[in-house]
């Protein structure tokens, strides 16, 4: 994995624009650059493509958009760059900030409208700090939904897809231009030219090294993401001294069922349910931090914490969110009728749970404050019969990476960017703050698609420059 200086090299063919990485953010790139007239070549380490983006429940947030509109939705790009300035205390970058607010909800209408992409507003996904409804999902809330939904536009588009091709290496040469990659692929290894060259490669989650450096505070924490965010594209532009930042910052997720592995859906808490620890109590406000929540769960006994929610959210859920169905039909949703009855089928204080329960009640009619700070308006009482499910806190998606320019451009440490060279998604650096806390719901895929159609434009355009 690493850089080739060979200003010489003289490849046998060359691409007009090569991504490397076939999830979100790759796709993304390389419908936009076609939708330019450029060839395109995608090349994706892994036999399918899927990514992080194929586990993710494929919610993108965006401002102002169409889907927004028919919902009767005020929002607009200024509410989310004020949004996104407040979750992270003004710890981002202004500018890409901008960049982000601004292209979101144009990026989602041209999925929807131009693409035919199936996206609608999630209405139950409120607050957290988006100050409106503004998370586009898929039916199904389901990530791999979202994957075919831009393979299928990939391929009508013409994009050439190469499977089981992990880029190596770049070969670089005179100004940092790219003049190609090597690629290995299960016939050996291949050279080629690149014109232009995305990075699409996500972040650098199962790169256990960069983590235990950048984020000691997730030592012995598990990572649900996908196996192949190794971080290449961050350690092929720190081999180029490429400007990076934030590599301390992630989106880590408390909703993670255990066992199972299935990512249970958190208008449960949203709706009115409560995180209870084994000893039976709670531990924090629900709603304070989306993210930043998986290191206080895991603080807990043992790590783990039941989510406890009653039929009418049970059923809702079910309804809605497919990895909840599934695990339904694993068994993993424990239920009862009484609060006595639901503590001796998880294994809490019978007396302690009870307590709880009773205080939730209190402060939802408002006879009581929640001495965690949580505002309770708008959710119901819970009733019978009761319902809990077993989670723990995991790390899903690194939030540091390359620093680009509002083309999605690779930029160096003075500023200036490489002529050729892109990058979005979990590969760049986002706008999430320099730690856990600043994450707003929907940025992963929000900067995929967004820097991606940046850069598959940019990259296309700028071959005919
Ligand atoms: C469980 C889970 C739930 C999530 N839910 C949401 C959500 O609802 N909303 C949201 O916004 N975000 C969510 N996220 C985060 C979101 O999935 C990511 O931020 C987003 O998918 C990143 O897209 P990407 O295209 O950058 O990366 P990916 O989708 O991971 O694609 C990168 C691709 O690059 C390939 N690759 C890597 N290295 C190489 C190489 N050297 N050569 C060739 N190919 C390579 C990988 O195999 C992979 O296919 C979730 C994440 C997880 C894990």
């Amino acid at each position: 994995m690493g850089i080739i200086r060979d200003p010489d090299f003289e490849p046998e063919y060359t691409v007009p624009v090569v991504v490397i990485g076939g999830g979100a953010c790759g796709l993304t790139a390389a419908i936009a650059a076609r939708r330019q007239g450029a060839d395109v070549v995608v090349l994706e380490r892994d036999p399918h493509p899927a990514g992080s983006t194929a586990m993710s429940y494929g919610g993108i947030c965006g401002a102002g958009t169409k889907a927004q509109a028919r919902a009767d939705i005020n929002d607009a790009a200024d509410t989310f760059f004020e949004d996104i300035m407040t979750i992270t205390k003004g710890q981002t970058d202004p500018a890409l900030a901008r960049t982000i607010a601004d292209n979101a909800g144009p990026t989602l209408d041209w999925l929807t409208e131009e693409l035919g992409f199936d996206l609608e507003v999630e209405v139950q996904w409120a607050g957290l700090g988006h100050s409106n409804l503004r998370l586009h999902a898929p039916p199904g809330r389901s990530g791999e939904v979202l994957m075919g939904m831009l393979l299928s536009a990939a391929e009508r588009e013409g994009v050439d897809i190469l499977t089981q091709s992990k880029v190596e290496d770049l070969i670089v040469g005179e100004g940092d231009r790219v003049l190609g990659v090597v690629v290995k692929t299960p016939d050996g290894e291949e050279r080629f030219g690149a014109q232009q060259l995305i990075l699409a490669t996500c972040g650098y989650g199962a790169n256990e090294e960069l983590i235990a450096t950048h984020m000691p505070e997730l030592k012995g924490a598990q990572y649900y993401g996908h196996e192949g965010n190794e971080g290449d594209a961050l350690l092929w532009g720190q081999a180029l001294d490429a400007a990076y930042d934030d590599l301390g910052a992630y989106q880590a997720l408390g909703s993670l069922s255990s066992p199972g592995n299935l990512v249970i859906p958190h208008t449960l808490l949203i709706g009115g349910g409560a995180q209870i620890n084994k000893n039976g109590e709670r531990f924090e406000n629900e709603m304070h931090d989306i993210s930043g929540q998986a290191l206080t769960i895991l603080e807990q006994p043992d790590g783990e914490i039941w989510i406890v929610t009653d039929e009418a959210l049970h059923t809702e859920a079910a309804d809605r969110f497919e990895e909840y169905r599934d695990a339904v039909k694993l068994n993993l949703c424990k239920n009862a009728n009484t609060w006595e009855g639901l503590a001796e089928q998880i294994k809490v204080p019978a007396g302690a749970l009870v307590q709880t329960m009773s205080d939730l009640q209190d402060f939802k009619d408002g006879s009581r404050q929640d001495p965690f700070g949580r505002d309770f308006a708008g959710t119901k009482k819970l009733e019978p019969p009761y319902y809990a499910i077993k989670v723990t806190g995991a790390l899903f998606h690194t939030q540091g990476g390359l620093c680009v320019d509002s083309q999605a451009r690779v930029v160096r440490r003075d500023g200036t960017a490489f002529p050729n060279l892109y990058a979005g998604g979990g590969a760049a650096r986002s706008v999430s703050g320099p730690s856990v806390w600043g994450y707003l719901p929907g940025m992963g895929i929000c900067t995929a698609v967004t820097l991606g159609k940046l850069a598959g434009e940019t990259a296309a355009q700028s071959l005919t420059d």
